[in-house]
């Protein structure tokens, strides 16, 4: 096959270009497309409730104007009541949710009922901009609430935590970057620690190699089950690593970070206390009492998260940064030079009176915007609301099981089994696998099926992609290639989120059934010898 077909391409685009192959697959298949983390579900509650608030907002709108197409704007006294009023909790599901909600913010969180209906319609309808820029103050104790129940693990810190909504995991993975380098917190040649293999744009953020920074990988394999190697979280104990970069639970490995493993970063924070941590908790909600590095060091961590895979609702742009009221991104700013910070106060001085002050998450906001649009800086109102109502759509469930959480676990958990199955291959149920992804190893797979001398000839007779293309070619079905993620050559991602369950145990036929094509090429040719 041709060498360079994949060369110089991300992992993304080597998938894209393959489905081309894969859709004129030669052996006539159904096209298989495992390749993309997008999930094939969606949280359909908290979207019907958006609704809802839209239309009850527009009915309360005609109260001061009704002309045409035209109405005025909400009221807020007596709005709580009103939309109480609107509701049909025993004729609707979806209303009876809001009442649910309506309770839980009214008599569990004590909020001021007209005060956050009013924030919840408005932000829906959309008339208004985002003011404070930062987030909508109901929307950020909601979301502080969510994710104290969801990744947190029983450590209370929402009430000490800030959040910025952000247009999904992407936009705040962007924009880290970007503060960090703009307040000099990460510069030419620092060292960074990296847990390996990771999200791609981790390792290809032109942020980070302009900076030449010098990359200390932190690594998980497949002999202890992807696990990170605790014996290697010691590197973090250098107070010359400066940052330490997070997918957790991992991708495309899908697995979760340990108690010890927990428990070594920590104790690797004691010797290097100023260690800055990016955790990028995407997929927490798949692994049971999940918790989240911000638990463990919350002065140490900023949080990413995003709605995206959970809630089925990646065109959204849901996400989120969060980091503690106390923490070591202002400490570091506040020791920095003095020309540099004269430097940073004038780059924020139309944000605020005094910048010296100005927290990083503040500076996080007003760089997403160039500064200059701090003042309409914040993500859209209508995205901030749908990221309230799928947060209480799971707060409502207070502290019994939530059934939409199981659902999605039990889904990936079923096609995980069907995959492995197909395979003959021991699967993982250790309570660190989210089962998001599942990586495949096809040389030891080659060596499982058809023993070592294959496995020496195919791992030497073949670029490590040569597997992947001919899967799409001949097979019609995509896979990812771990590679591009920094695991080992040979490995490949297979999403179970985002095809039809019937289909995972095809794939793994299909995956043994290309190897042995290979190993009948392999008979051929010794038997020619
Ligand atoms: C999918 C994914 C994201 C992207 O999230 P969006 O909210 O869809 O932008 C971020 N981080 C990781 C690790 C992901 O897998």
């Amino acid at each position: 096959m041709d060498k360079t077909f994949f060369n110089g391409l991300g992992a993304f685009e080597t998938s894209f270009s393959m489905i081309k192959l894969a859709e004129n697959n030669e052996k006539e298949n159904i096209f298989l497309n495992a390749g993309r983390g997008n999930p094939n579900w969606i949280n359909t509650q908290a979207r019907l409730a958006f609704n809802r608030l839209i239309e009850f907002g527009i009915k309360d709108s005609k109260r001061t104007i009704d002309m045409a197409e035209m109405a005025g704007y909400t009221t807020k006294k007596g709005i709580a009541q009103r939309f109480e009023a609107f509701l049909e909790p025993d004729e609707d599901e979806t209303d009876n949710f809001l009442m649910l909600m309506l309770d839980y913010l009214r008599f569990d969180l004590e909020y001021a009922a007209d005060d956050v209906i009013k924030e919840l319609v408005d932000g829906a309808i959309g008339n208004n901009y985002p003011e404070p820029s930062r987030v909508l103050p109901y929307t950020e104790l909601i979301i502080n609430k969510y994710l104290e129940s969801t990744l947190y693990d029983g450590e209370k810190l929402s009430e000490k935590t800030k959040v910025f909504p952000t247009e999904g995991g992407t936009a705040a993975i962007v924009y880290i970057f970007n503060s960090l380098k703009r307040n000099h917190l990460i510069q030419p040649g620092d060292k960074i620690a990296i847990n390996t293999p990771i999200f791609t744009p981790y390792l290809q953020i032109p942020e980070l190699s302009e900076f030449d920074l010098v990359e200390v990988y932190i690594d998980s394999d497949p002999s202890d089950k992807w696990n990170i190697r605790v014996d290697q979280l010691d590197k973090l104990a250098d107070p010359d690593i400066k940052a330490f970069f997070i997918v957790n639970p991992s991708n495309p490995a899908s697995t979760a970070f340990s108690d010890e493993a927990l428990a070594a970063v920590k104790k690797a924070v004691e010797s290097n206390p100023d260690l800055m941590i990016i955790t990028d908790d995407v997929y927490g909600t798949f692994v049971e009492d999940f918790r989240s590095i911000y638990a463990v060091l919350p002065y140490n961590t900023l949080l990413v998260y995003s709605y995206s895979k959970l809630f089925g609702a990646t065109g959204w742009r849901l996400g989120l940064i969060a980091v503690n009221d106390i923490n070591v991104f202002d400490k570091r700013i506040s020791e920095l030079p003095q020309d540099m910070l004269q430097r940073l106060r004038n780059r924020y001085k139309i944000v605020t009176g005094d910048p010296s002050d100005l927290p990083f998450i503040e500076r996080l906001v007003a760089d997403s915007r160039s500064v200059g649009l701090y003042h309409t800086a914040g993500l859209s109102t209508p995205q901030q609301i749908m990221e309230a109502l799928f947060s209480l759509s799971h707060l409502v469930h207070r502290y019994d099981i939530d059934p939409y959480f199981l659902a999605t676990v039990e889904l990936i958990d079923q096609r995980y089994q069907d995959l492995h199955k197909a395979l003959k291959f021991p699967g993982d149920d250790s309570r660190e696998n989210a089962k998001y992804y599942s990586l495949i190893n096809i040389y030891e797979l080659a060596e499982k099926k058809f023993g070592k001398d294959f496995r020496r000839y195919f791992s030497t007779s073949f670029p490590h992609n040569d597997f992947l293309k001919n899967l799409a070619e001949k097979n019609g079905v995509v896979l990812m290639d771990g590679s591009g993620f920094g695991s080992r050559e040979g490995n490949l991602r297979i999403s179970q989120a985002n095809l039809p369950t019937e289909d995972y145990y095809l794939i793994g036929k299909q995956i043994i059934g290309l190897m042995k094509d290979y190993y009948e090429e392999y008979q051929e040719k010794m038997a020619s010898k």
